[in-house]
């Protein structure tokens, strides 16, 4: 048919003729949707309802199931169709949400219905503002996503029901109990040291009712308390809400300690499924930084002769700790040894090295979390090794002493 006046659908639910006793009519009328009755309906249940869409020459549609080949002057067929079945299921036509569609009120240029059904509050974010009392405003968006009651179709677009669409379906009276799952987005989050409040997000994939779940921290190798306090409570996620966070204080216990695991787990979800209920926070060690200084036993040796070198790692105040780990000596871009550090952060190397110009640099490789590296300056130890002759030469008059 010809829906005429620019518009691309019709829908709503049917009007209905029907006799016999009345528990039969309110069958009929209600479909057991006792609510639906009221003199002031809180639920709705259309026996069916019907569908037009436009089928003159100025309506370019595109029926594709994928939208690979919608063009931008194409009127998408799902969406439209989507749109109508909204109104079929009561949006903007059932009297429950016309009696939640009549609060008046003056949005600063004219005054303009807004819906107040709780769940659609909820996920809009206070009443909201309607397009006569049958859609949506225009351009009205949730989840960053053209509402699907919004009363204009786009060209080359397909659209959806939003969260606030279903919010709306659900304010007139449909269960929305679709499942849903919650679980972190994260199996293993990684908090700085010290950082406070830190956040963990909890995900909840499909469905849209209000859920709840519990949380509860616990410890693993970092102790509530020293390196975070312990955190438990209820979660809670709004109609349509798809994430939400934990605040853990994340405590600074200086100096750093390396890194510390505790685990969140989440339990007793009402209304929802939980998937991998446990993940783990690594509270990560920031890092004391260190300095590294090099000194050499000589200045100058013969080469073959032995020349010991002493690299001092000293970490940075207010960090008084020794730090752990090995240095690696370098001569030029050739490494020619490796020291552990001692009690009091001291590798030492004792070397021989061949006739020539020589610049030592230290490299202490720093030890994971708990100290970063450092390098002894370019060049601090610089020496000039002299040859030796391979042949003694014997010069002079050897000395004798006799007894007199
Ligand atoms: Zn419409």
């Amino acid at each position: 048919m010809t829906t005429g006046a620019d518009a691309l659908g019709l829908g709503g639910p049917g009007a209905v003729v029907a006799s016999g006793d009345q528990t039969w009519i309110n069958t009929v009328e209600a479909r057991g949707q006792s609510g639906a009755l009221a003199s002031l309906p809180s639920d709705f249940g259309p026996w069916g309802g019907s569908i037009a869409f436009d089928n003159s020459s100025s309506t370019n549609w595109y029926f594709g199931l994928g939208t690979s080949g919608l063009a931008s002057n194409q009127d998408d067929f799902f969406s439209v169709a989507e749109h109508e079945i909204g109104h079929v299921l009561g949006i903007g036509t059932s009297q429950s949400w016309l009696g939640q569609s009549n609060s008046l009120e003056w949005n600063g240029s004219y005054y303009q219905n807004y819906f107040d059904g709780p769940k659609a509050e909820a996920v809009y974010g206070g009443p909201v503002p309607l397009s006569g009392q049958t859609h949506w405003d225009n351009g009205t968006t949730s989840n960053w996503q053209l509402a699907i009651m919004d009363p204009n179709a786009t060209f080359g677009d397909r659209r959806y029901f939003t969260p606030l669409d279903f919010a709306g379906l659900a304010d007139i009276g449909w269960e929305m109990n679709n499942p849903s799952t919650i679980q972190f987005s994260q199996s293993n989050f990684i908090l700085p040291d010290g950082s406070g409040n830190s956040l963990v997000t909890v995900t909840r994939t499909g469905g849209y009712a209000p859920v709840t779940v519990r949380y509860a921290t616990s410890d693993a190798t970092a102790k509530a308390g020293i390196d975070y306090s312990a955190t438990s409570g209820k979660l809670a996620f709004a109609f349509g809400q798809t994430t939400a966070t934990i605040a853990i204080p994340i405590l600074d216990n200086s100096p750093p300690d390396g890194d510390r695991t505790f685990n969140i787990t989440l339990s007793n979800s009402s209304g929802s499924t939980i998937v991998d209920g446990v993940s783990t926070v690594t509270i990560h060690a920031i890092p004391t930084v260190t300095a590294t200084t090099l000194t050499a036993s000589a200045t100058s040796v013969t080469s073959g002769q032995p020349i010991t070198f002493t690299a001092a790692v000293v970490a940075r105040p207010p960090d008084a700790t020794t730090p752990t780990g090995s240095v690696t000596f370098n001569d030029g871009s050739t490494t020619i040894g490796t020291a552990p550090l001692d009690a009091n952060g001291v590798a030492m190397l004792t070397t021989t090295l061949s006739a020539g110009q020589h610049s030592i640099i230290a490299v202490y490789s720093g030890a994971g979390s708990r100290f970063s590296s450092s390098t002894s300056t370019v060049g601090s130890t610089s020496l000039v090794t002299t040859g030796r002759n391979a042949k003694k030469r014997s010069c002079g008059t050897a000395l004798r002493l006799f007894p007199r």
